[in-house]
């Protein structure tokens, strides 16, 4: 799967998200270590901080369908409008995406895909391994 393939799931998966008050219609996937693609759309809600982001979403695909693949090689996040700027994950999304091992963030800029390493947006970040040894790390 090349990163143009998991762009091209991401946008496709944008145009069904659900964001009747933002109007942001953002699409995820992620692909795993196994070469499996997940993907997730943002899914708003009347109670504003019970909205899900696409990224998250997407995680929960994976979770869910294989216990056995869920290290995350690369996600890709698009914007269903082509107008819009790059759209990187926000905070919350940055975290949950360090926990599976997610390396790379490929955003759309001008019309291309753009690469980052997660480690660069989300330095010093907090993981399984910081917890003690006998819940989680
Ligand atoms: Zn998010």
């Amino acid at each position: 799967v090349t990163g143009d393939e998991l762009m091209a799931r991401a946008l496709a998966t944008a145009a069904r998200a659900y964001a009747p008050y933002s109007g942001l219609r953002v699409g995820a996937a992620v692909l795993t270590a196994g070469g499996a693609v997940h993907a997730g759309a943002n899914v708003e809600n009347a109670s504003y901080g019970s909205s899900l982001c696409a990224e998250r979403a997407a995680v929960a695909a994976m979770v869910a369908a294989d216990p056995a693949d869920r290290e995350i090689r690369a996600v890709a996040i698009a914007v269903a409008d082509p107008a819009a700027g790059p759209c990187f994950p926000c905070g919350a999304c940055r975290q949950v995406l360090h926990e599976f091992g997610c390396r790379d963030v490929l955003v759309r800029r001008d019309g291309a895909v753009a690469r980052h390493a997660l480690v660069a947006l989300l330095p010093h970040p907090f993981g399984p391994h910081d917890l003690p040894p006998e819940t989680g790390g």
